[in-house]
């Protein structure tokens, strides 16, 4: 199965992946992930990265495109699927996406809405902070980084319901019930 996790930040995405990347074998994805161990590394591509990313910015699309372009025809998507976490962030990722899959042969299953309020997004990230240490959980990146997912990020919700792929996880409570209403809907229940 090949998943797309939508949601603005804090909403659990990168958790949820973890588990079903242990329950089902779904390789996660994460942009963020990518762009940290890039920062951490200070390789070109980190340096660039920094800037926007301690800003609570997004890189620009032809950067993260290009990391999805390169990563997600290695062999290791291929045997139970894969999971984009964080990406596409933008309508001309989103299109990009579709010619990267469509040029490989591959298609997306199902794009998964997590929603929950902002105070309590705005809480989870301040927690966070406090055992991740990252950076760009710090509230004045926190509010930015919520301002660019309605700008940029929330119009994908009405361009993956037209291509009729969105469904949609209330991301509020334990991270076990969020797992189970994960499950129900991949399942189509
Ligand atoms: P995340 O871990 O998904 O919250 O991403 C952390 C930061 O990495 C974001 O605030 C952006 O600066 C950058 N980033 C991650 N994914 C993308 C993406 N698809 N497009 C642009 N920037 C991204």
């Amino acid at each position: 199965m090949n998943l797309v996790f939508l949601g603005p930040p804090g909403a659990g995405k990168g958790t949820q992946a973890k588990i079903l990347r242990e329950k089902k074998g779904i390789l996660p994805v994460s942009t963020g992930d990518i762009l940290r161990k890039a920062v951490e590394e200070k390789t070109t591509l980190g340096q660039e990265a920094k800037k926007y990313m301690d800003a609570g910015e997004l890189v620009p699309d032809e950067v993260v495109i290009g990391i999805i372009r390169e990563r997600i025809v290695q062999e290791d998507t291929k045997s139970n699927g894969f999971l984009l976490d964080g990406f596409p962030r933008t309508v001309e990722q989103a299109d990009a996406l579709g010619r990267i899959l469509g040029d490989s042969g591959m298609k997306l299953d199902k794009v998964v809405l997590f929603f929950a309020d902002e105070t309590e997004l705005k809480k989870r990230m301040l927690e966070r902070a406090k055992l991740e240490g990252r950076t760009d959980d710090n509230p004045d990146t926190i509010q930015n980084r919520l301002a660019v997912y309605k700008e940029k990020t929330q119009p994908l919700v009405d361009y993956y319901t037209r291509e009729g792929l969105l469904v949609t996880v209330d991301a509020l409570g334990e991270v076990q019930e969020v797992s189970e209403r994960l499950y129900a809907t991949l399942n189509g229940k």
